[in-house]
């Protein structure tokens, strides 16, 4: 059994969310975590969870798009608060937040704003996240990209241990310390694994405690090799997370698939029962 933690169904350009759904009801997975990136998509996710009883959503304002919410952040996550508490059996998690300094360039060039005060703008949005995080007793997932330390300064600032770190990219020494601070945070390890530059990455996943691993595919971005340039990735490819995680780590399909999906239905919380 297995459960996509990760993924953005309704970001697909060339399937429809539907079929997609559709594809992965009908093969052997569990459980699907639908992940927004805005309000808009928070509230259209949650709808989403309430048709269907094996799907999730996690809501939240992605740090690439927190300058559209800058001067009413507390009013959003007055909102998102609201989202959740009337929502409690959808929504398992609040997400995606963090920093993102690969993008500052740009977005600084859109916004006219100093990348200085983008990199504020983000930290002010990802200490509330992760405070109304706390406050609601829900995992936060983070979002990291060029900004490590950064970000574990926050975490260790709000004493934050409840978090998933998306799409891990980051070397040994990061992870010693991570699971230093927090032994029960999880990181999440998808397609990048493969990657021919994630040498780094590759030890990490085979040096980590099964107990801190959780999948993803991050669909509809990331599609693994077999289908890759010939379609876009979705979630009933959650599978070869697992092939890659067998072959770093030396260890059978079934202790990893087993150990995986408990850490996943730990972490959210997973109380309803599947279709
Ligand atoms: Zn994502």
């Amino acid at each position: 059994m297995l459960y996509d933690t990760h993924c953005h169904p309704y970001l697909a350009q060339n399937k429809s969310q539907e079929k997609i759904l559709q594809n992965f009801f009908q093969w052997k997975w569990k459980y699907l975590n639908t992940v927004s990136v805005d309000v808009l998509s928070s509230e259209n996710n949650i709808i989403l969870a309430k048709k269907y009883n094996w799907i999730f959503a996690v809501i939240w304002i992605h740090p690439t798009h927190v300058l559209e919410y800058k001067d009413i952040l507390s009013n959003t996550i007055e909102t998102l608060r609201n989202f959740y508490l009337n929502n409690t059996s959808q929504v398992v998690a609040l997400w995606e937040t963090g920093l993102d300094y690969y993008w500052l360039e740009k977005l600084s060039m859109q916004s006219g704003l100093s990348q200085d005060t983008i990199k504020n703008i983000q930290k002010e949005f990802f200490i509330s996240h992760i405070r109304l995080a706390k406050e609601l007793d829900l995992p936060i997932v983070i979002h990291n990209r060029e900004a490590a330390w950064d970000v574990f300064e926050i975490l260790k600032q709000e004493n934050c241990k409840n978090f998933v770190f998306h799409c891990y990219s980051e070397d040994m020494n990061y992870a010693r310390e991570l699971i230093k601070f927090a032994p029960n945070c999880m990181l999440w390890f998808w397609w990048i694994l493969t990657f021919k530059n994630a040498e780094l990455t590759r030890i990490v996943a085979a040096w980590i405690p099964l107990k801190n691993i959780i999948i993803e595919t991050d669909s509809p971005y990331l599609t693994p090799s077999p289908y890759r340039g010939k379609e876009e990735n979705e979630p009933i490819f959650t599978q070869y997370a697992l092939d890659v995680l067998c072959d770093i780590r030396q260890e059978s399909y079934i202790d990893i698939e087993k150990q995986v999906f408990e850490n996943s239905i730990t972490l959210f919380k997973i109380k309803k029962e599947s279709a």
